[in-house]
């Protein structure tokens, strides 16, 4: 028996036969043609066919896990019909008089090349489509034959790397879990697996020799056991049982109202921190993005994200969620979030220092790129704003100002926007203590008990060793909770909780009887607060 860890990218059990998968290998061949009608011909029939494969897996996709998957099937359709990808690789048969299957792979070759160094999400995910599309294409003018992937048996997939449009190919029926070793798949691998509730890990690196051996996935804690030995198959069997049936309950919840056993709505959204979580808020049924923490898009880099990225980013999410909100809070970084290129001056009290919106309004030119984007973004679905670490009237204002200008710069440009909702978070004592006048300028606030929490108890949410003194819980933290929300509901307007406590089920009737509206939560845990929410009693007296 051997261990290997990884890093568990969406939980469950598995057990069984693992199966290493290779990606289709080719050899592209070059010859020049002396007229290339012939090759042009044979292009246009491989993308009348590559365009009816790809329908017969839009409907097949469409019917197994729903349209929002399928739709990366549509998106391979539209470059196949009406980007310039097709128009490049005719001119180059026309140009160069070269075979089509050449003319495919250069064209490909040279746009990977072009954008190989830009970090633009956008523009990376268009890559990988034209890399999959154009592998499809080379594939039908060859004929070659797609390597047959898998048995009747449902088996452990390994692999170096998969793309969403590959573990959709190879279909949910046929994949018991999926181990992969690249980091660039872990985002893709991740959420398709949570979507097709697959367990998975990622990180792992995958070895030849594993191909057909016994295998235990373990996607709590991120392990794969090879050869596991009687006793610990049959402690996972155990294992794998109470989950499944715990799992399956939960998921009849998938489309169930929010709504407590004496009729009160209370509104369930999701915390997101990368637009790959959006695909699994969809799947559990979520009312919408309650938090959207955009700090992902300025770290790991080394420079200030572009204006232009922010609002692709955000365009995105706004079209994936259509009708339902997404709150997109303003960059919160400083403290435990630094970004090296901003250069913050060094501090000794850095959870006490230059974070969150007083970063912001120090650098105005990233607060008002971030600000244009969001707005820009808003034309194109259901967008809302909510700033971080308020503490005073004079930062609301600064704000308001603000977004002024950038709706007039809008409106000069002709660009179109909406006015969205605004919101601000409370998370620290002083915006407790004037929630009332706070919700006066806004459309709804959110309860940010993790900060709450450190900045009431005065105590580091990072520092281990004061873990046991830490009190969530503590009466003073529950008092401002309770005294936000009535002053909030004393201006009519709606307070959620998006801390790390929404999503403690053992809080959940308590949080509903103080009477907040909404509460946030990982994607994870949609399903099992829905389900306390559906226990619970509002009023207190059941
Ligand atoms: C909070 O403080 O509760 C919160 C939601 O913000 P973050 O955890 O991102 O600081
Ligand atoms: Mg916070």
């Amino acid at each position: 028996m051997e261990v290997f860890q990884g890093i568990a990218a969406f939980p469950g059990i598995a057990i069984g036969t693992i199966q290493n998968y290779h990606k289709n290998e080719y050899q592209i061949r070059h010859y020049t043609v002396s007229s290339s009608r012939r090759e042009l011909e044979r292009f246009a029939r491989a993308r009348k066919e590559a365009m009816k494969e790809l329908q017969e897996l839009y409907e097949k996709t469409c019917r197994d896990m729903g349209k929002q998957q399928a739709l990366i099937f549509k998106k391979h359709m539209n470059l196949l019909e009406h980007s310039s990808f097709a128009k490049a690789i005719e001119s180059l048969i026309c140009t160069e008089k070269v075979n089509a299957t050449y003319a495919v792979a250069t064209t490909r070759d040279e746009l990977a090349a072009t954008f190989s160094m830009l970090e633009d999400e956008y523009v990376r995910e268009r890559m990988v489509n034209i890399q999959e599309l154009a592998d499809r294409l080379i594939i039908i003018l060859d004929g070659i034959e797609k390597e047959k992937l898998l048995g009747e048996e449902p088996v452990i997939l390994a692999a170096q790397q998969l793309t969403p449009v590959e573990m959709m190919e190879l279909g949910k029926e046929k994949v018991l879990a999926f181990v992969t070793e690249n980091g660039s798949a872990v985002s893709h691998t991740s959420i398709l697996a949570k979507t097709m509730n697959i367990p998975s890990i990622v990180n792992v690196q995958v070895q030849e020799e594993w191909n057909g051996k016994t295998a235990i996935v373990d996607g709590y804690r991120g392990t794969l056991i090879l050869d596991p030995d009687e006793k610990t198959c049959r402690d996972y069997e155990k294992q794998q049982k109470e989950d499944q049936e715990e799992r399956e309950l939960l998921l009849k919840l998938r489309d169930a109202q929010d709504i407590t056993s004496d009729g009160k709505h209370i509104r369930l959204f999701a915390n997101i921190g990368s637009l790959e979580d959006m695909e699994s808020v969809l799947y559990y049924g979520a009312e919408g993005i309650g938090l959207l923490r955009s700090e992902f898009q300025y770290m790991g880099r080394e420079n200030y994200p572009r204006e232009g990225e922010l609002f692709r980013a955000y365009k995105k999410i706004a079209e994936t969620m259509g009708e339902k909100q997404v709150v997109i809070r303003t960059v919160d970084l400083g403290a435990d979030l630094q970004a090296d290129y901003m250069e913050i001056p060094e501090e000794a009290n850095p959870v006490m220092g230059n974070r969150g919106i007083r970063l912001c309004l120090d650098r105005r030119r990233m607060f008002k790129a971030q600000l244009r984007a969001i707005y820009r973004a808003s034309a194109y679905g259901n967008l809302a704003v909510l700033y971080p670490m308020i503490t005073s009237m004079e930062e609301v204002r600064e704000i308001q100002n603000i977004v002024e200008e950038v709706k007039e710069g809008l409106k000069k440009k002709d660009i179109p926007y909406k006015d969205i909702p605004n919101g601000y978070m409370i998370e620290t004592p002083a915006a407790a203590m004037i929630s009332r006048e706070l919700a006066k300028e806004a459309d709804f606030l959110s309860l940010g008990t993790n900060d709450l929490t450190q900045y009431t108890l005065a105590m580091d949410r990072q520092n281990p060793h004061i873990k046991k003194f830490y009190n969530d819980r503590h009466p003073a933290l529950m008092r401002m909770i309770q005294m936000a929300i009535d002053a909030v509901h004393g201006e009519g307007k709606e307070i959620y909780i998006c801390g790390e406590l929404a999503a403690d089920p053992t809080m959940t009737e308590t949080f509903i009887q103080m009477g907040v509206d909404g509460l946030s939560v990982v994607p994870a845990y949609i399903l099992p607060i829905r389900k306390e929410i559906r226990k619970a009693c509002a009023t207190g007296k059941s």
